[in-house]
């Protein structure tokens, strides 16, 4: 191949949408891995690398898009805001159980499988006070140096109100400029992120490709067969709670926007949180689309997405509701009511707090088992196939942190809806991202 042919192959690759380059490596590697079976381990490397490349970003982008967040709004504006997103995020939950309870009780997965002997350790519920205190970091380079977002969110949002505090009332000039200063760099450097995001998305295509390949060839084909009605109960579960409650619920009458819009703006993040099933390590992905292409507010998603990928997993909820009548199913029982309700309860109680990091959901599942005095060996049973349901889940959740984004910014009159992707605009691709 002479090299301007080259070049031209490489310029007509790169005018595809990432989004479409990603979904095709997605397909390809699932269908290798299933083919190739173990060698195709070996790729899991490759994979590792788009996780850490994106993990390396997830830090600095809280931190310099929630500065902007800050500086944008009043602690009193910030606290309205806070308040509808949680409320919002706690109300899909809940929903979201519900559907994931009645779409299993319909479909019945589990019966006909039969319990074999797993080991598999319990976890400890978390302290509700707990919770709560590790919001205030001992150590705000701690927090950071382990990743741990809460307490980012909290020191970040503190040291912003103090800045626009020094910017705004003190009367030394040259502490007024410091301050306005340090923002300006903090603009830059969150536009730098985004950057980032997009470099790191274009090697995506060959990590989601060596990720797929790896996970489908440890699965295999038999366990997808086995555990197929389960893999359908929660694919239904998802696609209703994504059809009905986000787009129709909160995008169409909440937000009385066009839901194709909202997906095509949101599509980059739904697959990368697909393929690397973490909300948290999806974060860069999800900031950069609520940015660029929904055109949210900072002082909207700064916070509220962060936020999100740690206390609003509806998928990771469902997954609940789903596993128990799987669980139940499995040893040939039954649910009452109330007992349902106690699912709703301790799924949505227990998503908070939860890291959104790969199988989380699972963990999860001890304490919903736990509490209804089903077999913790289920969970060992469901364990093989969960790298399979928790990419369902995780695109759900994050999904979920958008279009509660979207709504609470048209409330509160920060999203741009006559620009970009809500007016039929093509979102940016990564050549024009370059530019
Ligand atoms: N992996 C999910 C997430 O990061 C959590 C889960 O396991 O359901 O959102």
């Amino acid at each position: 191949m002479s090299t301007t042919t080259a070049k031209d192959a490489w310029t007509r690759y790169r005018s595809v949408p990432i989004v479409y380059r990603i979904g095709a490596a997605f397909v390809l590697g699932s269908i290798v891995g299933l083919i190739v079976g173990e060698p195709a381990t070996l790729l899991q490397p490759l994979g590792d690398l788009f996780v850490r490349l994106l993990s390396m970003i997830i830090v600095p982008i809280i931190v310099f898009t929630l500065l902007m967040g800050v500086r944008q709004l009043s602690p009193a504006t910030l606290g309205k805001i806070g308040g509808q997103v949680v409320a919002l995020y706690a109300i899909t939950s809940a929903i979201a159980v519900g559907i994931g309870l009645a779409v299993a009780n319909l479909i019945d997965p589990g019966s006909g499988l039969t319990l074999t002997e797993s080991e598999f350790e319990t976890q400890e519920a978390p302290n509700a006070v707990e919770v709560f205190l590790r919001i205030v970091p001992e150590n705000p380079v701690g927090a950071m140096a382990e990743g741990n977002i809460l307490p980012i969110i909290f020191f970040v949002i503190v040291f912003g109100i103090a800045l626009v505090l020094i910017r705004d009332t003190t009367e030394d000039e040259s502490l007024r400029r410091g301050a306005e200063g340090i923002f300006r760099a903090v603009e830059t450097s969150a536009e730098a992120m985004f950057k980032i995001v997009w470099g790191v998305m274009e090697y995506g295509v060959i990590g989601v490709f060596a990720l797929m390949a790896a996970t489908l060839a440890q699965t295999g084909a038999e366990t997808l067969v086995s555990f197929g009605v389960l893999v359908v109960a929660l694919a239904i579960a998802v696609t209703i709670h994504i059809g009905v409650v986000y787009l129709g619920g909160l995008i169409a009458l909440l937000a009385r926007q066009s839901p194709a819009a909202f997906l095509a703006g949101s599509r980059d993040a739904m697959i990368t949180a697909l393929s690397i099933r973490s909300s948290s390590g999806t974060l860069p992905v999800t900031m950069s689309n609520a940015d660029e292409n929904l055109r949210i507010e900072e002082g909207v998603y700064s916070f509220s997405l962060p936020l999100g990928a740690t206390i609003n997993m509806d998928g990771t909820a469902m997954y609940q509701g789903v596993a128990a009548i799987f669980a139940v199913n499995l040893v040939g029982g039954s649910l009452t009511i109330v007992e349902q309700f106690t699912v709703v309860a301790i799924a949505v109680l227990a998503s908070i707090g939860a890291a959104g990091v790969p199988g989380t959901g699972l963990i999860m599942l001890t304490l919903v088992l736990t509490q209804l005095g089903l077999p913790l060996e289920v969970v060992g049973f469901v364990a093989g196939i969960d790298p399979i349901l928790d990419r369902l889940r995780t695109m759900t959740n994050i999904t979920g942190d958008l279009a509660v984004a979207t709504v609470v910014g048209k409330w509160n009159g920060a999203v741009d809806f006559a620009d970009g992707i809500w007016v039929g605009e093509e979102t940016p691709t990564a050549t024009s991202a370059d530019d």
